[in-house]
Order: C-alpha cells, then sequence, then structure tokens
C-alpha cells in the first residue's frame, strides 16, 4: 500500500479503480504482501529451519492458503473445518497439526484418519480420549502437550492466553503426571511440547520468560521431545502503535536453547503473516455531525470486521484520495449497525470528507473475513486479491435473496 500522487494503489493497482468496480465494502488482500511477509518470516529464523504452520483461524480464505501452501508452510488448524479447508488448500497433513482446548471425538477421529502431524492435546481428558480412538482404529498416534507456562504475554487481555487463570494449556505440575501415565501408552506417542501466550505480542521478554519455562520443564521431566512449537502470537504495527517485535531477541534466545536440546522447533503464526496484507475497502454513506463531532457512517459495520467491537482494537482508517484540508473536530468513525460498539475508530482530526467518499481500514487481514457474520441480516463482504496490476475476486459474494 502506498500513495502515488495522493492516491492510494495497492501494488499497480489504483484503489480508486477498483472501488469502481468492486462494489464496497470488500476486502482487498496484496499478493506482494503476503510474500514477503513469508519470506521475512523464514529469514528471522534462517538457520532453525523451523516448520511453520500457518494459523488457519486467523484467515481461512481457500485461496489464501494456496497462496501460503505455495511458499511451503503447513497450518495450525482448531476444528474439523479448518482441517478439512487446510487438505483442500493442498497443504500436507504430515505439516498440520491441531489445536484447542475442545476438540471432539469426532474431530479427532478425523484427524487420525488424515494422518496429521501432531494432535496438541490440552487436558488430561482429551489424551485418553485419543488414546481410547487410536485403539479403536489400531493405531499409534503422534500426540503434543500444550503447557500453559503461567506468563502474561503483556498484550489485549482478551487475546492472552497463557496465565493460570486463561482456559487453554495444562500447568506443569499436571502435565507432569500426563507424561508420567501415557509415556509408555501403547497407542499413543508424545512428540511434542507445545505452547502459546497470546495474540499481538509486541514486546520479546514474555517470549523470553515462556522460553525459560519450557527449559525448567524439559530439566525437569527429563522427558525428551521431538518437537517443541512455540505457537504464534508475534505482533504487527497497526500503524497507530510505533512498536515492533524484536525477532532477533526471540530467535537468539531459541538458539540458545536449542544448544541445550536437540529438538525441531514448529510455529504458528497467523497475524504476522497475513494481518497487514489487507485493507476493508468502505463508502462513507453520510456525515453526521454532533456535539462538537462529526460521526462518519460507513458501509462497513462490526458484522463485517469485528476487531475493534470486539477486543477494543485500534485499526487505522485512511483516505483513498489524500487532500490538504484538514478538518480539526473529533471524527467518529462508526457502521450501520444498531450497536453502540459498532465504532471503528475515533481521531481528533481528519481531511475533509464528502459523502461518498471511500476509505480503507488498514490491517484487516488477520481475524477480519472470519470473524465477519450476518447481523442485522447484513451479507459479508468479498474479498480481492492484488497481484501486481491485477485482482481478482477470490471468495463468492453472498447474495441477500439467498440469506433470507
Ligand atoms: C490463534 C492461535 C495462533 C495464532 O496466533 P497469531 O497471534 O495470529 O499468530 C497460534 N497457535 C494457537 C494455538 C492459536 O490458538
Amino acid at each position: 500500500m502506498l500513495y502515488k500522487k495522493n492516491n492510494l494503489y495497492i501494488e499497480k493497482v489504483s484503489s480508486i479503480s477498483l472501488s469502481k468496480k468492486v462494489k464496497t465494502p470488500f476486502y482487498c488482500y496484496s499478493y506482494k504482501k503476503i510474500e514477503d511477509n513469508i519470506n521475512r518470516f523464514k529469514s528471522n529464523f534462517k538457520s532453525i529451519k523451523p516448520l511453520i504452520c500457518f494459523s488457519v483461524k486467523s484467515n481461512n480464505n481457500l485461496h489464501i492458503l494456496k497462496i501460503i501452501r505455495s511458499f511451503g508452510l503447513g497450518a495450525d488448524v482448531v476444528s474439523k473445518g479448518e482441517l478439512l479447508r487446510a487438505i483442500k488448500a493442498g497443504i500436507n497433513p504430515n505439516k498440520i497439526v491441531f489445536s484447542g482446548v475442545g476438540k471432539t471425538p469426532e474431530e479427532i477421529n478425523f484427524a487420525i484418519k488424515k494422518k496429521i502431524l501432531l494432535i496438541n492435546a490440552e487436558s488430561h481428558s482429551e489424551v485418553e480420549t485419543i488414546e481410547n480412538i487410536a485403539k479403536k482404529n489400531k493405531k499409534k498416534i503422534n500426540i503434543g502437550l500444550r503447557l500453559n507456562p503461567n506468563i502474561d504475554a503483556q498484550t489485549l487481555k482478551k487475546i492472552s492466553t497463557g496465565r493460570n487463570e486463561d482456559k487453554f494449556g495444562i500447568n506443569e505440575k499436571e502435565l507432569l503426571k500426563i507424561l508420567k501415565a501415557f509415556h509408555n501408552s501403547k497407542h499413543l506417542k508424545i512428540k511434542c511440547l507445545s505452547v502459546h501466550i497470546g495474540s499481538q505480542i509486541l514486546d520479546h521478554k514474555p517470549y523470553s520468560k515462556m522460553i525459560k519455562v519450557i527449559n525448567n520443564f524439559i530439566n525437569k521431566s527429563k522427558y525428551k521431545f521431538e518437537y517443541i512449537d512455540l505457537g504464534g502470537g508475534m505482533g504487527i504495527n497497526y500503524n497507530l502503535n510505533k512498536k515492533v517485535l524484536n525477532y532477533k531477541k526471540y530467535y537468539s534466545e531459541i538458539k540458545k536453547f536449542l544448544k541445550k536440546h536437540r529438538v525441531k522447533i514448529i510455529f504458528e503464526p497467523g497475524r504476522s503473516i497475513i494481518g497487514d496484507a489487507a485493507l476493508l475497502i468502505t463508502k462513507i454513506i453520510y456525515i453526521k455531525p454532533a456535539n462538537n463531532k462529526n460521526f462518519i457512517i460507513l458501509d462497513a459495520a462490526m458484522n463485517d470486521f469485528m476487531r475493534p467491537a470486539l477486543y477494543g482494537a485500534s485499526h487505522n482508517i485512511v483516505p483513498l484520495k489524500k487532500n490538504r484540508n484538514i478538518l480539526n473536530k473529533v471524527h467518529d468513525f462508526v457502521g450501520p449497525v444498531c450497536e453502540s460498539t459498532d465504532k471503528f475508530l475515533t481521531l481528533k482530526k481528519y481531511q475533509k470528507l464528502k459523502k461518498n467518499e471511500i476509505l480503507a481500514i488498514c490491517d484487516v487481514g488477520a481475524y477480519g473475513i472470519v470473524l465477519a457474520s450476518n447481523y442485522n441480516l447484513r451479507t459479508k463482504p468479498i474479498e480481492v486479491l492484488v497481484n501486481s496490476s491485477k485482482f481478482k475476486i477470490i471468495s463468492k459474494r453472498e447474495y441477500i435473496n439467498k440469506i433470507i
């Protein structure tokens, strides 16, 4: 995304001409950005050659998954639906890991039939269920155990997953018990220790702590894991914050760890691969002045993009066409849905705007379209992929007649 003569471009496509061809609101991805993000992620951890399993819950568009597969990534899935989608995108099951606190016996059975790399279990009860199903299938199944390292990832409360009070993972004591109970199982092979402490992490210190906890746990248990799955959570620069994660420090901690333990590293990034690779293009329906502020009423709403309403997340909003006339007045960018939380952003000033003008909500590639709903009986937005000077539509438009 860049401006040329005050016009916003996505690669070589003018966003204004695109918005005349595709009905707003719509998601617009950049192929180049996805490619760059994957290459950067790989080069950040080059010498350790990790298995990178893209977190499908952050974006499950079939076309996007095919692109991600084309760069050799695997998948981290959290449901049968995501597993089916990942396989449909051509991702090799031996690069797929299955996470989640509540996998049903049906989902576990399906994952076993598909011969995926690892089922990462999150409770004693789940390990028992996996063992029973493996037995019925007369198989020996590779599993991981997800440790809850009791670490505060210093991110939004609602996307933190590694503290004692969070529902995810297994505490140390319980995990030691599970290792003892199942290490000789005929139907299970415990191959992996996994963690995932949260999302949008910008400080490397929680990661350093996490590695310490893993190191101590391995020493305490004396168990030989083949894989350590470090999860995802790497934060991105949402324009409004200026912070970036220090990958060098994280990388050097991992390298130190690997000198002590000969294991293969798995990552499960979602946001850091796809988050900043998309815009949500939206039109101003009305501008309503009220109490010293302007409500900018957009045709995109919380049903199209829920992160601000759901987590209080901030996403920048930029004009497709820049001008120099600044209006020093509070601007509330809101959607048409009948909820007060249907608000994207408040800014103290903005360039002069007009009815029917088009704007772009930034960095919506992760946890964007996947969280869209039909609330207020609105159709979901379509998705467009730009590659160099070409664009194509990569999801089916919903028709109002079909959904009513
Ligand atoms: C959501 C999730 C991820 C991806 O997190 P990002 O912040 O998008 O990188 C990885 N692993 C697990 C287990 C998750 O639940």
